[in-house]
This record gives structure tokens, C-alpha cells and sequence, in this order.
């Protein structure tokens, strides 16, 4: 049986959880949840986690007054009880302040160190601190970092170097001969580019100027560059550093991440993963931005930012989700629209699914006839279900959530459009004629459940209770 294992991004843990960490985190739930019913439980791992050394975090910790590890920790709690808000049922929570984490690092360190790729060099140039790197005259707006606001600090610095460029050739030849690794489509143009343009980058600051990090080996003036370090979490939460035979066995992972991590996951960590002897990625999936409801990008200065804890008091945490991950498309930029999260809840799951739930039980109950017994489906019917079936989970195979959620929806509109065209609730229909009718459609409504069931988890979970138990249940109230 083949493992499966994906892995989110590590946010970074300087700020509040906002409504893109919420995409991500259902996305990734959403596939997860996928997979543990296709393939065993135990053959799923879904990692998630926090990103905790460097600059930002040590000036916030001091801002604040306090111990840089209790800030951490304390912000790292936020992430896990928002995951817990959103029904988020990660198998494992990295923290790269771990002390495990640290044995991770300075392996995949050595192990590019030995290949010949890490080399040391004076660097003399303008350190962004906000965007922990070096910045130069073209990413500067009147001589300030554009996205920060702030002149950058003058730094001259013996720093160490990742040999990126040296596998310029081959990350091209990767990409270019498994092109699929990498979605969606559109991004393909860019991340060749990336690659084109790729040059030997920094990975190591002066301790004096950056404590808050992982020492280099051997050299305690010098700490790991932030995403080096964080990037190596990849591997390590599937045994990387201390247990060998299992990364053989979960690792090549899918990863999934935002817009502006491409160079970072596609291409540097790539690089990595060659110097250090491990196999690329599985696959890259790259989810889309959400916008404003104008379609703008969101910014406190624009007042048009979505709060998801706002979202989630208001509609709850399922209907949040349902339509992060079916109104939301999965891999380009949307915009977070109210009402037609509330549309599309009433159209989808009160008007469509949760009624023909609603009436199946009830006309089950007033005609006293047998339900939910699979052998007696009809050929036909059965046949028509499974073909909707087979191409729902083909979508989700190939990580389509929301076109998934689109299909689902049709597949329990023709189930209502069967029923109002075969009238089984009528008397000049046959007692056994509904019987058969609402049992056709006793399986419709179970597959639909099953299929709906990594979307919206503990509603499709209520339904399958009351399908079986034929209680009568109100699930999706209008809203
Ligand atoms: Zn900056």
C-alpha cells in the first residue's frame, strides 16, 4: 500500500492566523481526509506547523517582554486552536523550535556540505529585516522596502552560500520532463523562469546580528538562515535526522502553499533536496490568493480585510469551509464574497442535498418501505451513480476540491430531479415502485454523503446517522 503524506506551509509565527492560512489548512484537511478513507488511515500523514526562528520574531518576543521561546509557543497554540476551529485533523504539528528539528537542520546542513555545495563569501549589501533577506536597488521604492515601509540596514557580513545555481541544468531537466508535478498549469511560465534566473543564495547570518536561530556546525558566529532552516521541516517531520527507514517510507510528500512561495518550495527547496540526496517533491500545489469581496487584495490601510474568526462566528466553522473550498477555486486567486457564500450554501445544501435528505427519510417513513439496502439498487440507476462517483474522485485524485464540490452538487440535483419526475410519494405509484424509487435513492444520497464528507466533515457524518437510523433531521438550515 502506498504511503501518502502532505504537508502545508509552516506560517510563520509573528502575526494572527488570517483567512489565507485557513484556505491552506482546509485545502490540505480537505485532501486529507480524502486520502485517509481511500487508503487506511495509517497510510496517511498530514503535516502542519509553525515557523519560529529569525529576526521578526526575536524583536516581537522583545517588544512583548517576553521569553522568545514562551512567544513562540504561546503563537503557536493560536495556530493549533485554529486548526481545532476550522475541523483541521493534522497527524502531526511541527514547531521548528523543537529540539529535534535541530538534529534535522544540521544533517541536511552536512549533507550539502559534503556534496560540495556550501561555500563561504563577504557580502556586502542592503539587509530588508522584515523580509529577512537581502534587498537590492530595484526592489526599493524612494530607498525603502516597499512592503515594509522601512530604509534597509547597510550589512556587511561573511556569510554562507547554497551552490543553488550548480543545479540550474538539473531542476530544469526535472521540471521539464514531469511538468505535472507542479499546479496549476498557469504557473508553469514562472516557475521556469525562477529556475532561469536562479542564483547561489545566502544561508547563514552573523550571530550578533541574528540569535534567535540554529547555529551552523561548527561555526557558533554564524546561524541557519531562516528558510533553510524552516524549509528542512519538510523532511524531518517524516523522520529526517532520527529515523531513516521511515522517510524512505512516507517521503516524496505533496506540498501545498501560497502565491508567494513558489520560488521557495519549487525551486530552492528542490535545489536542497538534490544536494542533499533526497527525491523532489511528489507534488507542488499552489492554491490561490483570496481577495476582497473587490476583488482587491486585502489590506488593513483598504479596511477590507475578512476576519476568519468573524466568518466563523457568524456561519460556523462547516459552512466557512464549504465554501473556502467550493466557492473559493482551489487554484487561483478569488474573491471572498458573503453572499454568495450564502447562496451558495442555501442553493447546495439546504435546497439540494439536505432536502432530498430530508424528503427520502420522510416518504421512506409515511410509505413504510425498506431503505440503505444496496443490493437492490437498480442496475441503472446504480450505473449512473457510480459513473458521477468515479469522476468525483477522479477530481479529488488529481486535488480539484472545488470542481469536485461542483460535481457533487449536480450529482445531488439529478437525484432531485429523479424524484420529481418519478412522483414516488403519489398514490398511482406502486407501494414497492416507491420503495424501489426511494432506495435507488437511499444510495444516491449515501455516496453523495461519503463524497461530501472531506468538505464539510461533521455534517455529512450527522447525515449517514440519520440515513441509517431514518430519523428526521433538519441539517442545513436556510441561511
Ligand atoms: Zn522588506
Amino acid at each position: 500500500m502506498k504511503k501518502f503524506y502532505l504537508t502545508t506551509t509552516l506560517p510563520y509565527v509573528n502575526a494572527e492566523p488570517h483567512i489565507g492560512h485557513a484556505l491552506e489548512f482546509v485545502q490540505a484537511d480537505a485532501i486529507a481526509r480524502y486520502f485517509r478513507k481511500k487508503l487506511g488511515k495509517e497510510n496517511v500523514f498530514f503535516n502542519v506547523g509553525t515557523d519560529e526562528h529569525g529576526q521578526k520574531i526575536w524583536d516581537k518576543a522583545q517588544e512583548a517582554g517576553i521569553d522568545v521561546q514562551e512567544f513562540v509557543d504561546r503563537n503557536a497554540q493560536k495556530f493549533k486552536d485554529y486548526c481545532k476551529l476550522f475541523l483541521v485533523e493534522y497527524d502531526n504539528f511541527y514547531k521548528t523550535s523543537d529540539k529535534e528539528h535541530v538534529i534535522a537542520v544540521h544533517k541536511f546542513w552536512n549533507e550539502c556540505k559534503k556534496r560540495g555545495d556550501i561555500y563561504k563569501k563577504r557580502y556586502v549589501g542592503k539587509y530588508c529585516v522584515g523580509c529577512e533577506r537581502y534587498v537590492t536597488e530595484k526592489d526599493l521604492v524612494d530607498g525603502k522596502c516597499p512592503d515594509h515601509g522601512k530604509a534597509p540596514e547597510e550589512r556587511d557580513e561573511e556569510n554562507y552560500f547554497f551552490s543553488l545555481s550548480k543545479y540550474k541544468d538539473e531542476l530544469l531537466k526535472w521540471f521539464d520532463s514531469n511538468p505535472d508535478v507542479l499546479k496549476p498549469v498557469q504557473k508553469h511560465g514562472e516557475l521556469r523562469k525562477i529556475i532561469e534566473e536562479i542564483e547561489d543564495i545566502s544561508i547563514s547570518r552573523l550571530k550578533k546580528n541574528l540569535s534567535w536561530g540554529i547555529e551552523v556546525p561548527d561555526d557558533p558566529e554564524q546561524v541557519i538562515y531562516v528558510w533553510f532552516d524552516a524549509l528542512a521541516n519538510y523532511v524531518s517531520a517524516v523522520g529526517y535526522g532520527t529515523d531513516e527507514k521511515k522517510v524512505d517510507e512516507w517521503w516524496p510528500g505533496v506540498q501545498i502553499f501560497g502565491p508567494d512561495n513558489l520560488r521557495f518550495q519549487a525551486v530552492i527547496w528542490q535545489g536542497m533536496l538534490i544536494s542533499a540526496g533526497l527525491a523532489h517533491s511528489k507534488k507542488l500545489l499552489e492554491h490561490g490568493m483570496i481577495l476582497a469581496s473587490d476583488g482587491r487584495k486585502m489590506a488593513k490601510t483598504l479596511e477590507n480585510v475578512i476576519s476568519p474568526f468573524d466568518q466563523e462566528k457568524k456561519y460556523g466553522a462547516e459552512i466557512v469551509r464549504f465554501y473556502l473550498l467550493t466557492g473559493i477555486s482551489t487554484f487561483a486567486d478569488s474573491a471572498y464574497k458573503e453572499d454568495e457564500l450564502v447562496n451558495m450554501y442555501n442553493a447546495r445544501l439546504a435546497n439540494n442535498y439536505g432536502n432530498l435528505l430530508n424528503r427520502v427519510i420522510h416518504l421512506a417513513n409515511s410509505k413504510e418501505v425498506e431503505i440503505n439496502d444496496e443490493e437492490s439498487v437498480e442496475k441503472d440507476f446504480r450505473e449512473k451513480v457510480l459513473k458521477y462517483k468515479e469522476e468525483i474522485e477522479k477530481l479529488y485524485d488529481e486535488y480539484e476540491i472545488a470542481l469536485a464540490g461542483e460535481r457533487i452538487d449536480e450529482l445531488a440535483d439529478w437525484g432531485n430531479k429523479y424524484i420529481t419526475e418519478k412522483e414516488p410519494w403519489s398514490k398511482d405509484v406502486k407501494i414497492e415502485d416507491s420503495g424501489k424509487i426511494l432506495n435507488n435513492l437511499s444510495y444516491l444520497l449515501k455516496t453523495v454523503t461519503d463524497l461530501y464528507f472531506p468538505i464539510i466533515p461533521v455534517s455529512t457524518e450527522k447525515a449517514l446517522e440519520a440515513l441509517e437510523k431514518r430519523e428526521k433531521i433538519i441539517l442545513f438550515n436556510k441561511i
